[in-house]
């Protein structure tokens, strides 16, 4: 086998007049003149020649050392993004290839081959060839009896044309295919992968929700601390009827806040509004207990001097007790916050 010098010559494989392969080449015939191997070739490596290139050989991945558990671990280790490095970032070949004696002649591999099978990889690592698709994303469930062109490079040129023909009818080649297609078009638009789209679009309905969810807790909070009622007569935001507190002052914020605005009158879920008599409650809750009762509590807990305060009335025939702290708080100002109001069984 020859060695190389520069395998990722790009530059050079410009330069080859590139033909099909005609009945005469198929064979792959070469003349002994152009055998020699060329001084200029250097052999590749990723410090040096191709330091600036992406240059992947699959020869190097599914070397003939390996054994199939081998092969499939290491293929099987590949992310998305080495898949698509080898097949798509592959090394090139070189314009001088060496050519092998083979039923009474040199013959060598035709990179116009590469042209009609775009799906080929020449590994110059290993002077073979492999079916891209099939070698990097084979299942390995898949792989473990195919042999040459999927886990092992072919390079009996004289007999090229009839298997790459024939491989390229395998139902399974077909479907490697078609995964390669879809690594090269999720690697190179993200925003087309089905994940990132479900992801994105998900990600705009929370954001659309949660300014939803906070404009209806500023209303909440708006009415609580000025101590306005909620409800009115009608709970329909188009109503006639007064549609109460809350309703209308949503429908004020509204008028500059599309979201809101198509929320209140076209909303995407009819079941979940969150403008309920019974939704407003919950949220007063959370907002009274969980946030503010909490942090009053904290304060308190911190306090150096506290009282309590409590005294007993009635309403609607029922005692109650309400709790009021009075404090000296982390400003040293003293302050007096409402508790609860405990439910009295007798007096
Ligand atoms: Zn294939």
């Amino acid at each position: 086998m020859h060695k190389y010098n520069s395998l990722c010559l790009d530059h050079e494989l410009k330069e080859v007049p590139v033909q099909f392969p005609s009945d005469e080449s198929e064979n792959n015939v070469v003349p002994s003149s152009s055998l020699q191997r060329s001084d200029d070739f250097l052999e590749c490596t990723s410090s040096s020649a191709c330091a600036d290139q992406v240059c992947n050989d699959i020869g190097a991945l599914l070397t003939s050392s390996k054994s199939m558990e081998e092969i499939c671990a290491s293929i099987s280790n590949l992310s998305q993004g080495e898949m698509f490095s080898y097949l798509y970032r592959h090394v090139q070949p070189p314009s001088n290839l060496p050519a092998t004696f083979l039923y009474g002649a040199n013959r060598k591999f035709g990179i116009s081959w590469v042209i009609k099978f775009p799906w080929i990889l020449y590994s110059p690592k290993v002077n073979g060839i492999f079916c891209g698709p099939c070698a990097i994303l084979l299942p390995v469930d898949k792989r473990k009896d195919k042999g040459l062109l999927v886990n092992r490079p072919f390079s009996n040129w004289i007999k090229l044309s009839s298997v790459l023909n024939d491989h390229s009818k395998l139902k399974y080649h077909r479907d490697c295919l078609q995964l390669a297609d879809t690594i090269k078009s999720s690697v190179e638009n993200p925003a087309s992968r089905v994940d990132v789209m479900t992801s994105n679009t998900l990600q705009a309905i929370i954001k659309e929700n949660e300014h939803i969810l906070k404009q209806i807790v500023r209303s909440i909070i708006f009415l609580s601390k000025q101590a306005i009622a909620f409800r009115g007569n009608s709970e329909v935001i188009d109503s006639s009827k007064n549609p109460g507190n809350f309703l209308a002052l949503l429908k004020v914020f509204a008028e500059s806040d599309e979201v809101l605005y198509n929320h209140l009158h076209n909303p995407k879920a009819k079941i979940a509004k969150h403008l309920s008599p019974q939704t407003q409650n919950e949220l007063i809750n959370i907002i009274g207990y969980d946030v503010i009762l909490s942090k009053i509590v904290s304060e308190i807990k911190k306090a150096k001097y506290y009282s309590v305060l409590a005294d007993e009335v009635s309403c609607h025939h029922v005692e109650h007790l309400p709790i009021c702290v009075r404090f000296l708080d982390a400003n040293n100002d003293i302050r007096e916050e409402f508790i609860s109001f405990i439910k009295l069984e007798r007096v």
